[in-house]
């Protein structure tokens, strides 16, 4: 097994979990794939296989759907109250709570993040985001209208909606946070009343795959949730593309967002996706510097910087710069690096080889552009994919490191002279995800906010998320929102019901 020497001792259940290889569920069963064919996932700490995993292909999405069509179509789901489907994801939330150091540890394992971080960010979002959507089951409500037909005088009409769930759903979602992702997509859609394949990604199937056993012990009928673990290419894309699927929703890049789009024009199926962003972090000259500091430094390097809402371009008005500058340098050398599994540690390894190398990739290129790193800049070497926390500086706005989302503890800070030249340079980009504005200045913070092209805008805070908070994109970082009452639009859609009196 690849799990790296570490001062905890780890769970035997997860021992246990990963030691045989992980079949896939469908149809509230544990199958092998119809191929018989398994891969890999890496523990990122130390480049060594951790487990084995079915790989799904179209085959299997196959079978998956079908599953979840029945389930939706005449399965004892589909007779269920609105109660009763709360009820069941309320008890999905408390067994995963139950299991929380379970889920941590399998999350650091697969996924390279400190455990400390899994403990208190990934595992307790996700028992909140199933709490809240638990809540939501039983307020999916129509509404009356009053119709004044011009054409039928004299006629009276009474006519309601009805908010009914979009049907089968599939999921496709990254490796940042595995099992958060899994709950941001799967909470709303069990509670809007959908069935589910969910696709977890090839670099971190584990938690989703654990999740899947806590299902059927929550009391989810069969076909309810089909969790289809593979490879994008090919399981993915055959999910975006089948037929029988009526709404797809996908996080990951804005490359393969566009691939899923073109994927569900066959069935003309609802499309949601959250995509990437190059998120701008401004810290005005009046801000309270030393949260601004810690804010712009965190902004950047939670989850080493895989975060689609990174604050990655950090805007910093003149006469604060070379403050803020050091004092985000100053943070970043002391960050320690090392094995999520090590209490001592703040940040773990990229998740893969692949992103290791993007990352290497893009600090080769904005040194060759002519950036400099005021701290960081290089990969660390050894075993595991680690990757020094890294402060960019004299970059200019054409810049690829500028640009382009490098996904990874990474931040170009770049200095403002006024707000009319800040915001024109913090939108200029293809994303529009996030944004985060320091100042003392309530009237500037908000006017700022309001100019800002970005889906959320973080005031004197960044990175804080919560189950009622909407989460989603401007411009090409997504369609629809995650979280919150505006979700649950994307799992349902309004049948008008008309009756003449
Ligand atoms: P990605 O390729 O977009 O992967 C996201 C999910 O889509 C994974 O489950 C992936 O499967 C699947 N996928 C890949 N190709 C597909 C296809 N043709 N059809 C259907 N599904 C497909 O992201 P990545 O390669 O993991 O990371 C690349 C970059 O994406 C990152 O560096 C970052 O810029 C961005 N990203 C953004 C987010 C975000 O939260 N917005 C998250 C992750 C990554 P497999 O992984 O199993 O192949
Ligand atoms: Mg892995």
């Amino acid at each position: 097994m690849g799990i790296a020497p570490s001062p905890i001792q780890i769970d035997s259940r997860v021992t246990d979990f990963i030691a045989k290889p992980r079949k896939m569920l469908i149809d509230g069963k544990w199958v092998n794939a119809v191929s018989g064919k398994t891969f890999p996932t890496y523990n990122p700490a130390t480049g060594e296989v951790l487990a084995q995993v079915a790989e799904g292909d179209r085959a299997d999405i196959d079978l998956a759907v079908k599953a979840a069509r029945k389930a939706f179509d005449s399965g004892p789901w589909s007779r269920m109250t609105a109660s009763e489907r709360g009820k069941l994801v309320w008890k999905l939330a408390d067994l995963l709570e139950e299991h929380m150091e379970e889920f941590a540890t399998l999350e650091t394992l697969d996924n390279g993040k400190p455990l400390t971080v899994a403990r208190a960010a990934d595992v307790p979002l996700a028992v909140d985001l199933f709490r809240y959507m638990a809540g939501w089951a039983t307020k999916l409500e129509g509404t009356t209208i009053p119709l004044s037909v011009p054409y039928t005088p004299g006629a009276i009409y009474h006519a309601y909606t009805l908010r009914e769930p979009v049907g089968v759903v599939g999921q496709i979602i990254p490796w940042n946070f595995p099992l958060l992702m899994a709950a941001w997509k799967l909470g709303p859609a069990l509670a809007s009343g959908c069935t589910v394949v969910l696709k977890p990604a090839e670099q971190t199937p584990l938690s989703a795959l654990r999740l899947g056993e806590l299902f059927a012990e929550a009391g989810f009928p069969d076909g309810v949730v089909n969790i289809v673990p593979g490879y994008g290419e090919t399981a993915g894309a055959a999910l975006a593309a089948h037929d029988l699927v009526d709404k797809i929703a996908f996080t990951g890049s804005t490359e393969v967002g566009k691939l899923i789009v073109h994927a569900a024009t066959g069935n003309l199926k609802k499309v949601s996706l959250e995509l990437g962003g190059k998120s701008p972090n401004v810290v005005f000259k009046d801000a309270d510097m030393d949260a601004a500091i810690a804010g712009a430094a965190s902004a950047i390097f939670f989850n080493h910087g895989q975060c689609c809402c990174a604050g990655s371009r950090l805007y910093v008005e003149r006469p604060a710069f070379d403050r803020v500058v050091e004092g985000v340098a100053s943070k970043a050398k002391k960050i320690k690096v090392g094995s999520g599994l090590d209490p001592a540690t703040h940040m773990g390894p990229l998740v893969s080889e692949e992103q290791l190398q993007r990352v290497c990739n893009y600090l080769e290129i904005g040194m060759a552009e002519g950036a400099k790193a005021a701290s960081g800049g290089r990969r660390i070497d050894g075993k595991g994919y680690f990757v020094e926390p890294t402060v960019l500086v004299e970059t200019k706005d054409y810049m690829k490191v500028v640009q382009e989302e490098i996904f990874g503890p990474v931040v170009a800070a770049i200095p403002f002279d006024n707000p009319e030249e800040l915001l024109t340079r913090a939108n200029d980009s293809v994303y529009g995800l996030a944004a985060g504005i320091w100042t003392h200045d309530v009237s500037k913070a908000h006017r700022t906010a309001a100019l800002l092209r970005a889906g959320t805008v973080w005031i004197n805070c960044y990175n804080i998320f919560d189950a009622a908070l909407p989460f989603g994109g401007y411009k090409q970082s997504g369609w629809g929102r995650e979280m919150g009452k505006d979700v649950l639009n994307l799992y349902t859609q309004t049948k008008a019901v008309c009756t003449r009196l």
